[in-house]
């Protein structure tokens, strides 16, 4: 397996996406590179072996990507945590806080058993305000979270502290 290195030099910064001053990661060149594709999956693997893991959850959208393949390279379950309104079944609802206002994220009420052990997958921690709405609806259900992981960490939003007291993963860290 190559270094991050590799991975960080793919990852594209977008200047003022999707509004003035953002700076967006854009992670679709990795998506694009077979080779790298798969370490970002191998990477991924590597955080859930040894943990008793029976299932991957994904958040919507990016998480998706990621989360699918390793359940699949894993044998293990697939769940998504969706944006409002698109799950058909008996949900769970949180909402979090957005730069401005404020977003819910969802999840089938029947989607883990309680005590089940499961790795939450996401793209990047940002504020980790979707994160933690994600554990929260989790834990509600009576998950035992073994992890949270992330291809990418903003180190300098702290989005880490909101997640406590969760272990928290990052492949690819900026300070
Ligand atoms: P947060 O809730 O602040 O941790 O934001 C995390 C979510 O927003 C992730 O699912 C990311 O897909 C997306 N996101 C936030 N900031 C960025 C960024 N700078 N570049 C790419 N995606 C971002």
């Amino acid at each position: 397996m190559s270094s991050p290195d590799a991975l960080k030099a793919a990852v594209r910064d977008v200047v003022d996406f999707p509004k003035p001053g953002i700076v967006f990661k854009d992670i679709t060149p990795i998506l694009a590179n077979g080779p790298l594709f798969r370490e970002t999956i191998t990477r991924f693997c590597d955080l859930a072996e040894g943990q008793n893991v029976s299932k991957i959850v994904g958040i919507d959208a990016r998480g998706f990507i990621f989360a699918a393949a390793v359940a699949d390279r894993l044998g293990l379950g697939f769940v998504p945590v969706r944006k409002k309104g698109k799950l058909p079944w008996k949900t769970r609802s949180q909402a979090y806080a957005l730069e401005y206002g404020e977003s819910i994220v969802e999840l089938h009420e029947d989607a883990v058993a309680p005590g089940e052990r499961v790795m939450l997958v996401d793209d990047l921690l940002a504020t980790g305000g979707t994160a933690r709405a994600a554990l929260d609806l989790l834990s509600g259900l009576g998950a035992e979270i073994v992890s949270v992981a992330f291809l990418i960490e903003l180190g300098f939003l702290n989005g880490r502290e909101h997640l406590a007291p969760h272990t928290v993963h990052s492949i690819l860290h900026y300070a």
